[in-house]
């Protein structure tokens, strides 16, 4: 069972757990009672782990401090997989992925193509909404690292995908009995034949999609929807995707990109125009004393009387001043007042590419003899 599509209820020896070390600190780590996870805030045993809802925070004290680290164990999802994973290039992330996956209407009965692989960041997300995922890859290291990954993770062999070592834009989508391909390996109940694709859904992350596209129709369903999504971040991309899109008979084409933004709910002092006329009423009267103090001086000091005598009278400590510096107030402190906003973050993490949506029905004509006998039923 994959890893990443089981809900668990606790922490069990053999998981791959997620340690949330901090917002940008995740680490991805195997349950082996007897092991720790270390971190520069401590090491964290596995045994302390074990049993506990997933979730828990776990704490060990700083050694020679009475300070405690702590981190969070979570369960493995796509989405934290995202944020964690060894980048082996550029991925995609979450907010696109979450996009795509809705647009290329993706079900548990949906046959997806994927390529290429690469460091299988979507990869994982597809394999726990699709029925099946058949990815390919190029480059044979990146290949067999994420051949690796998925088999550790339980997508081959119990899970839904099939991976494969393939230029698909040179030798298209077919897969063969001689291919090098996680299919024939994972399962011994299909050995060696020529494997159906019949894909209702592709995604295309590659530098030449126009070079892949071609080769579709051998591997999508006929007497269905196809929806395809190519992924690329320069619009000379999108134009000759385009090109070859309606040359080849796909409709419904629409480029879109995503711009993510986070939207954080904060509550933002009510400043009065009072609080501004007192600030600079302050501001004038310690500016006057400041004044008034510097001009004694020099007095004193022509007439050569003794300046250091002069005791400095103390200034009282200035007043929290919502305009500008002053003491420091916490976000929701009663004694002043509040509104809710809305503050938006800075674009998230998303590799802004252009989206290229197509869709195709292979057999565009009707079989009016069995559409009738359909109807008389
Ligand atoms: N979507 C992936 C993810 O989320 O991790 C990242 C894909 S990465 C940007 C593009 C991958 O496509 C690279 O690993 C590259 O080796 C592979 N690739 C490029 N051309 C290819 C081709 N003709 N056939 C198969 N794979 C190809």
């Amino acid at each position: 069972m994959s890893h990443f599509s089981q809900y668990k209820d606790t922490i069990q020896p053999g998981d791959l757990a997620l340690a949330w070390v901090s917002r940008d600190n995740v680490k991805p780590f195997r349950i082996v009672p007897g092991e720790s996870f270390n971190t520069r805030y401590g090491s964290f045993e596995h045994n302390a782990m074990i049993g506990k809802p997933y979730g828990s925070q776990i704490a060990v004290r700083t050694k020679g401090s009475n300070k405690f680290g702590f981190i969070h164990v979570l369960q493995a999802t796509p989405e934290l997989w995202t944020i964690s994973l060894p980048h082996r290039t550029q991925i995609v992330y979450t907010p696109d992925s979450s996009y795509i996956i809705q647009r290329l209407q993706c079900t548990s009965r949906s046959r997806v193509i994927e390529a290429g692989t690469g460091s299988g960041s979507f990869s994982h997300a597809f394999s726990r909404t699709a029925g099946h995922l058949f990815s390919f890859e190029f480059h044979e290291v990146r290949y067999q690292q994420a051949k690796k990954e998925f088999e550790d993770h339980g997508l081959i062999a119990d899970g839904n995908v099939t991976i494969t070592h393939r230029d698909v834009c040179q030798d298209g989508f077919t897969i063969k009995p001689t291919d090098t391909t996680s299919y024939y390996e994972g399962s011994s109940a299909h050995p060696h034949v020529a494997v159906t694709l019949d894909a209702d859904a592709v995604f295309l992350d590659l530098p030449a999609p126009w070079d892949a596209i071609p080769h579709l129709d051998e591997v999508i369903m006929k007497n269905a929807k196809v929806i395809l999504c190519c992924f690329s971040p320069c619009i000379e991309q999108v134009d000759k995707t385009l090109e070859i899109l309606e040359k080849h008979g796909w409709t419904d084409v629409e480029t879109v990109e995503i711009q993510g933004r986070q939207y954080e709910a904060r509550r933002q002092m009510v400043r009065k125009l009072d609080d501004a006329l007192n600030r600079l009423r302050d501001v004038r009267e310690r500016k006057q004393v400041g004044v008034e103090r510097r001009k004694r001086m020099f007095t004193k000091l022509l007439n050569e009387e003794d300046t250091a005598s002069e005791v400095r009278p103390p200034t009282e400590k200035t007043q929290f001043n919502p305009f500008g510096k002053g003491s420091r107030v916490k976000e929701g402190d009663t004694k002043f007042q509040w509104k809710e906003v809305t503050k938006v973050e800075a674009e998230i993490k998303s590799h802004t590419s252009y989206l290229t949506f197509a869709s195709k029905i292979g057999k565009i004509s009707r079989n009016e003899e069995e559409v009738l006998r359909e109807l008389q039923k």
